[in-house]
């Protein structure tokens, strides 16, 4: 079941779509209404047909509008004549040894994204993108060598669910009610390409529609929305999405932070700690992850464990350890085995989950920060490339 809102439904604020837009993905329940009626719907059925096109748009996976056979005929002939319901093409498809799955994803422009899907048991997490690009330069990221091009838009982002559900036949058969059992895709986190919090509108709006109940339906628990510490819009997180928080930390002190995260010179340390502090949440359980990439000899000693346990005291946090991963060029190495332990241990031992993030699709550059749209790089290694 879909959880109850945060706060007020930001949803239910009238927004217009783009004269010329006639793609049904991506709309706002409202914006969806709006184009029904611009295209000649009764006011009075406007409502129902808005569900009911949102189910087999989200709920079934149907992409004609001749297959929504709860309409009439007439009326499915004129949405076909007047809309479109449109996802990014998926241009390559890499699987890597260990089951991840990673996509090259064109979106209007001819610009490309990679989304990556990652199998684990009873489980399966899909990591977003929300920008072409990133406009912040984090030292130890591939995405951050490559300046922005654009964001997406709230349909290019909900489209790479439904892509990976494309590929992983996760729609329901027709004339069947949808699987019960443990779902391939049951998670997500916003940690592809691109800020998030710096795309904020389409990344709400695309999440909104992941979550609604009636379509994706997929727990505000199970999405992970990572940034860098856009300071202004983490509350608004909470409140206009609701979904889950992670923060890209990294370093303990704001000499070393300023190098590895350039934001921090806009929002330090402290200033991004009191709004964590601040950030609302539904329930105790709930807590924000604190992302630590381990870089040899710049952010790994025990000293920097230590330090980071001090920061964060009073805050419901999780420590997720990520392993640097490398690619072409990085200026950094990844911690040994052993100083990892070391610093997981002192984290652990103050009472913090402290997982170290297996590293998954290393193989095929899938793996956190190594992705970069760079379609030379595909195309030239197109291993195990399945079309
Ligand atoms: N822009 C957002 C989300 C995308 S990055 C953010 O920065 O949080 C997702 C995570 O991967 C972040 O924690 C980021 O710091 C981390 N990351 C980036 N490059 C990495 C690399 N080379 N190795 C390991 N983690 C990396
Ligand atoms: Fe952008 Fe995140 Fe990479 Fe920093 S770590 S450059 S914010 S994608």
């Amino acid at each position: 079941m879909p959880d109850t809102p945060i706060t007020p439904d930001v949803m239910a604020l009238p927004r217009t779509v783009p004269e010329g837009d006639t793609n049904l993905v991506g709309k706002t329940r409202d914006q969806l209404h709006d184009m029904l009626i611009a295209a000649g719907t009764p006011e009075k059925q406007a409502r129902m047909r808005v569900g009911q096109i949102w189910q087999w748009i989200y709920n079934k996976g149907v992409r004609d509008f001749s297959q929504m056979t709860n309409l009439a005929k007439d009326y499915r002939a004129m949405l076909a004549e007047t809309f479109t319901i449109e996802l990014p093409e998926v241009v390559t498809r890499q699987v890597s040894d260990d089951g991840t799955r990673k996509y090259l994803v064109r979106i209007a422009g001819g610009h490309e994204v990679e989304t990556v899907y990652i199998p684990e048991e009873g489980r399966g997490t899909l990591c977003i993108s929300s920008q072409v690009g990133c406009t912040l330069t984090c030292s130890f990221c591939h995405t951050g060598t490559q300046r922005l091009v654009r964001n997406l838009t709230a349909a290019e982002i909900v489209g790479q669910i439904m892509l990976a559900r494309d590929d992983l036949g996760e729609w329901p058969e027709p004339g069947r009610a949808p699987k019960v059992e443990a779902r391939l895709l049951s998670n997500i986190v916003l940690m592809g390409m691109g800020e998030p919090l710096y795309n904020f509108d389409a990344v709400r709006d695309a999440m909104k529609i992941a979550m609604d109940g009636e379509g994706i339906s997929l727990s505000r628990r199970r999405i992970t929305l990572s940034t860098s510490g856009v300071v202004p819009e983490i509350a608004r997180t909470a409140e206009e999405i609701g979904c889950l928080l992670a923060v890209s930390f990294h370093a303990t002190t704001d000499e070393v932070r300023d190098k590895l995260v350039p934001i921090n010179r806009k929002w330090n340390i402290d200033t991004l700690l009191d709004a964590l502090r601040d950030y609302p949440r539904l329930s105790n359980s709930e807590r924000i992850t604190f992302e630590y990439v381990m870089l040899r000899d710049v952010n790994d000693s025990d000293d920097d464990a230590r330090r980071l346990i001090k920061l964060i005291k009073g805050i419901p946090a999780k420590i997720n350890l990520i392993p640097f991963n490398e690619w072409p060029g990085a200026p950094y190495q990844r911690s040994d085995a052993k100083r990892i332990k070391s610093f997981a241990d002192i984290i652990y031992k103050a009472g913090y989950a402290s997982p170290v993030r297996k590293p998954r699709g290393e193989d095929i550059m899938a793996a956190c920060g190594q992705l970069k749209s760079a379609t030379e790089r595909a195309r030239k290694h197109p291993k195990k490339s399945a079309g």
